[in-house]
């Protein structure tokens, strides 16, 4: 996984603070579709059937009264679809100015250093939009550091768990 600096973090941390107050939805009380839509984005879930290795993709729009569209892998678990959900938000808020227009996510980084790196950021944006700090804090305490209990109270696998509290010990 690329490494992402303390000012990358913080920064994606200060955009998604924006986007908290600009759409009022928090997680892991909002619902992320409805999240999206705020942002001007259209959500769909569909059969892969060529494509069953790719998880989701995000479609950027060439004109500029069309809006962006994000296609969920309908085949793979909820925890899952919602977490590529995320990740691809993060790609449409943060590498808006890429020229690409499509963009397949199937999470094996093979591409250029920067490519590694937009997906780290994609990653990062997504774990801690789901999993938001304080929350996490809280649910580790009560629970006495129970992952388990972490991932299903937000709605997450055990690895974005972990992956954000490795995040956090960095980001201080
Ligand atoms: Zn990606």
């Amino acid at each position: 996984m690329a490494y992402l600096s303390k000012d990358d973090l913080e920064r994606i941390d200060t955009i998604i603070e924006n986007l908290r107050m600009k759409t009022g939805c928090s997680f892991p009380e909002g619902n992320l579709v409805d999240f999206a839509k705020a942002l001007g984005v259209l959500v769909y879930e569909s059969k892969f059937i060529k494509h069953d290795d790719v998880d989701g993709f995000l479609e950027s729009p060439t004109k500029s009264n069309e809006k962006a569209k994000i296609f969920l892998n309908k085949d793979r678990p909820t925890a899952r679809k919602k977490f590529t959900l995320a990740h691809e938000l993060g790609h449409y808020i943060l590498h808006k100015d890429s020229q690409r227009q499509y963009r397949f996510d199937e999470f094996d980084y093979s591409g250029d250093e920067e490519e590694v790196k937009k997906e780290t950021e994609a990653n990062y944006f997504a774990a801690s939009l789901l999993v938001p700090e304080e929350k996490l804090k809280s649910i580790l305490a009560l629970s006495r550091g129970d992952i388990n209990i972490a991932a299903e109270y937000f709605g997450v696998s055990k690895p974005v768990i972990e992956n954000r509290i490795k995040w956090l010990k960095i980001n201080k």
